[in-house]
């Protein structure tokens, strides 16, 4: 297995402070012994070295001196070194005995559970199946550090010692616990940057255009309830607080620093800021990487993660939060309060979203503009925004995606109870087009992105317009519990173009009950058209509105209302918002209103639109994300014939004699595939003429004859395809008549039977680098490119989902005995391309497949042409393990 422990990482501790995680070296002999002198008198009891002092002394002495067998972590915090942990395997046993030495000073931070954490995955990629560590009995806090990491412990006692056993053996239920671990430590951390109960801005400027003074001046307009100190060693008063030359000189602490000084000056004040306990830093400065200062960026980190302080920024405009209230950035105006939570990688995008929000009444939490993103990234604002109780609705506008599979696991979760809508920019970025598989040709990154995306519940919108109209929906109303939607108004036009726009983007305007009919008819004026729309006409007035809106809620097979009001007909606009305020108070299911020409927030809650196009977009997101909330978890299918080893150690041995990885010859992929059951044609080669009409005795007539030689990629472009060959001299003559047109790139053939008639569709799979991998299905053969029907998952894909895929397909009414056709076998296309999930999923290794064309008959599928990648994939970082980029 490959090595997945990183050498060197920082990791947060629980109190939001940073650790310094890496391997021992012989050069930490003497801090070690450091570390054992500063705790042996108060807490000897505190440790697993049982022998006191001298055996721990001793220890270290093995530790760092040659031919040391043990595995050993050490931790770091502010430079010095705080925690070692080891293990060490017996000589001939799989089991190994454990240590753990913390400083005093550190206990209660967490930093014994994370150096448990990353010694167990360590041990468990060595091999090692049990490991065992002796604690004194009443070393509690010992002993509670192994039980609560979220594995399974067995405990004797023994002398007043007790012997823990544990199997390194990762679980979810262990990445559960690690991940809830890694939430706590992020909200902490972050805190320090929304809550903090002091700031200090450094550069606060004088001069009121200057960056350093809008934000002070911002900070103290906003409210903020605590102290803040302007830093600036010219003047004596900024914006009427006593300011101080330098952060060592404020008179108390400053949890959080605003810095906006000029570039240059950053490091010093940052190195400043860690000397007097600053929490955090808002680098508002620009002329870092974005402008070829890389270098003095990752300096910048660097003192920020010693020190312990998360960084914000730097180049960017800052932070708000309205529920304390903290303004500590240089937005113009002030950003309403309201239930988003914002986050966005352009300043100036951030800018016009919460000048816009605020005038739709959608205000915002908290907001954090990440600029260059050196440390505090949108999936550390995620965890934050989880359990702030103010944010409902997460927006953010992304221009990169740091850590596609982290974000993805954290997305699931906190999509469940808020949802996330993103707007990713960066979608006319090509692919690479240089591939040689339709499907890696086909999964572009931003196709990638959008798959992700999707497979985690996230809403993605092409515009921050549309990303506004989503949210302020999902942020007041109720999701819908399915897609079928009554439409309320008083004017045609606008209502036919509702109806018409629910249909184009999958909502449902169904038949109303008859009841409803009736009650309609009963309550409303006789020329009102009681069908869905309801029409109230142009003389229906607020109390119709009134009444209709009340009448469709009840009926049960309405799961949303969208009310279309044309001003400024019947009773006019204030009256008829009134009427919809009133009859939709503690509603249950969701309300969107147009009101032409207005794009508003109704009674506080009911979104409205000023064209009915957006509320039935913004509707229609809601809807799917409702369905994805109420997507059914299943377990994984049992699929027979699925055999894992078998496929490992053909790709082990191809790897082992192609280093480099290469596209697999047929026999080979056809082999690999078949140890998960994916059905290849068989295929037998021929060097000639005569061996091929006998390969066709073999297979069976009709045959088809294929040319191979590896410069032949696409056969058919170059004639190297013949299929219906009926006779062994029809294979001869067509064996000639290829040799003589494609010449030497044709080095042989294969024959196979010809398949029965049936549809041709592309199933591949292709390994992304950053976000793993991701399942094509669509038209195949010869012309997929050319229609570019496709369906893409991230794999694992149950039967469900399959089945979704080829819905999702143009082609799909083929399969399904369009215009007189067999029916094909549709569950048999499932299963394999649930299978090639599963591949893709197991063996990283795989980095593109083709298999152009599956063939789908009534009686089964069948793939006639595979094509296989492999490359050498180095092992992604493990998710048990905590780390900060
Ligand atoms: P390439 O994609 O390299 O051009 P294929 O092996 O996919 O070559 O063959 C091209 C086309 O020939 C397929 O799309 C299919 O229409 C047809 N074909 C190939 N093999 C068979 C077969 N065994 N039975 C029926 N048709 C076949
Ligand atoms: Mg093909």
């Amino acid at each position: 297995m490959t090595r997945t422990v990183a050498d060197e990482c920082d990791v947060l501790l629980r109190d939001g402070g940073v650790a310094h995680i890496r391997p021992l070296r012989p050069s930490d002999r003497e801090a070690l012994h450091e570390l054992i002198d500063r705790s042996s008198e108060r807490s000897a009891y505190l440790r697993f070295f049982t022998g006191g002092a001298a055996t721990a002394h001793a220890c270290v002495d093995r530790a760092t001196g040659p031919g040391y067998r043990g595995h050993a972590l050490v931790a770091s915090v502010g430079g010095r070194l705080v925690g070692v942990a080891e293990y060490i395997p017996g000589p001939d046993r799989p089991e190994a005995e454990l240590g753990i030495l913390l400083d005093d000073e550190v206990h209660g931070h967490g930093l014994g559970t994370l150096l448990l954490e990353h010694i167990v995955v360590d041990a468990a990629e060595h091999g090692v199946t049990e490991l065992v560590a002796f604690v004194l009995a009443d070393n509690r806090r010992m002993l509670r550090v192994v039980e609560d990491l979220g594995l399974p412990v067995t405990r004797r006692y023994e002398d007043g010692c007790v012997e823990l056993r544990v199997v390194p053996h990762p679980t979810a239920h262990l990445l559960a616990e690690i991940e809830a671990r890694a939430h706590e430590a992020e909200r902490s951390s972050l805190a320090h940057v929304f809550t903090p109960g002091s700031v200090a801005v450094v550069g606060a400027s004088r001069d009121p255009r200057r960056i350093g003074h809008r934000v002070l001046r911002n900070l103290v307009d906003s409210g903020f309830p605590g102290p803040v100190y302007p830093v600036n060693p010219r003047a004596a008063e900024v914006y009427g607080l006593p300011a101080y030359p330098d952060v060592a000189s404020l008179p108390g602490p400053a949890e959080l620093a605003v810095i906006a000084t000029p570039a240059a000056a950053v490091l010093g004040v940052a190195r400043d800021c860690a000397r007097h306990q600053v929490r955090a830093l808002v680098v508002l400065t620009a002329g870092f990487a974005e402008a070829g200062g890389g270098e003095t960026e990752r300096e910048l980190l660097r003192v920020c993660r010693d020190a312990g302080m998360r960084l914000v920024g730097p180049n960017c405009l800052g932070v708000v939060n309205t529920a304390v209230p903290l303004n500590a950035g240089f937005l113009p105006g002030r950003p309403p309060a309201g239930p988003l939570g914002l986050m966005s990688q352009s300043g100036a995008v951030a800018a016009a979203v919460i000048e816009r929000a605020g005038l739709l009444g959608l205000g915002v939490s908290s907001f954090a503009s990440v600029g260059n993103k050196a440390d505090v990234s949108g999936n550390d604002l995620l965890e934050y925004w989880e359990d702030d109780p103010a944010t409902r609705v997460i927006g953010m506008y992304l221009e990169s995606l740091g850590n596609p599979r982290r974000f993805g696991r954290i997305a699931c979760r906190i999509g469940a109870r808020k949802p996330i809508v993103v707007v990713k920019s960066g979608r006319s970025a090509s692919g690479d087009r240089a591939v040689r598989s339709h499907t890696a040709a086909a999964a572009t990154p931003d196709v990638a992105v959008d798959v992700l995306l999707r497979a985690c519940g996230v809403i993605r919108e092409d515009t921050v317009q549309d990303l506004l109209d989503t949210a302020r929906l999902l942020a007041f109303q109720p999701l819908p519990a399915g897609r079928r939607v009554a439409i309320v108004g008083n004017s045609g036009g606008p209502q036919a173009m509702t109806a018409d726009a629910c249909e184009r983007l999958g909502l449902v305007v169904p038949e109303l009950s008859p009841a409803t009919h009736e009650a309609l008819r009963a309550r409303l004026r006789p020329a009102a058209a009681v069908g869905n729309p309801v029409d109230l006409t142009a003389d229906g007035d607020a109390g119709d509105f009134a009444s209709a809106i009340e009448t469709v809620l009840a009926d049960p097979g309405v799961d949303a209302v969208l009310i279309v009001y044309t001003p400024p007909f019947g009773s006019g606009l204030d009256a008829t918002r009134q009427a919809v305020a009133d009859a939709t108070r503690g509603a249950a299911k969701p309300l969107v209103a147009c009101v032409a020409g207005h794009d508003d927030l109704i009674d506080g809650r009911v979104p409205g639109y000023a064209f009915p196009e957006q509320a039935v977009h913004a509707l229609a997101r809601a809807a799917e994300h409702a369905a994805w909330r109420a997507r059914p978890v299943t377990p994984p299918e049992d699929l027979p014939g699925v055999d894992l080893t078998a496929a490992r150690r053909i790709i082990e041995a191809d790897l082992a004699a192609h280093p480099g990885g290469r596209w697999l010859d047929d026999p080979t992929a056809a082999r690999l595939l078949s140890a998960y059951g994916v059905h290849v044609a068989e295929s037998v080669s021929a060097d000639g003429p005569e061996t091929a009409a006998e390969a066709a005795a073999l297979v069976g007539l009709p045959a088809v004859l294929k040319a191979t030689g590896p410069a032949l990629v696409h056969k058919s472009d170059v004639g190297g395809v013949r299929t219906g060959l009926q006779t062994p001299e029809q294979v001869r003559q067509a064996y000639r008549e290829m040799a003589a047109r494609i010449g030497s790139a044709m080095k042989g053939a294969i024959v196979q039977a010809m398949a029965a008639e049936g549809v041709e569709i592309i199933l591949g799979g292709v390994a992304h680098q950053a976000f793993g991998p991701l399942i094509m299905v669509g038209w195949g053969g010869v012309t997929t490119e050319l229609l570019a029907d496709r369906a893409f998952r991230v794999p694992p894909i149950d039967r469900a989902e399959a089945g979704r895929m080829i819905a999702e397909l143009r082609c799909a009414p083929l399969l399904h005995g369009y215009r007189g056709r067999p029916e094909a076998d549709v569950p048999a296309l499932e299963n394999q391309i649930i299978r090639v999930g599963r591949l893709m999923d197991d063996l990283p290794e795989i980095a593109e497949l083709d298999l152009n064309p599956v063939i789908v008959t009534p009686g089964g599928v069948v793939a006639v042409d595979a094509r296989v990648r492999l490359a050498p994939a180095p092992q992604p970082p493990s998710l048990f393990l905590r780390r900060l980029r």
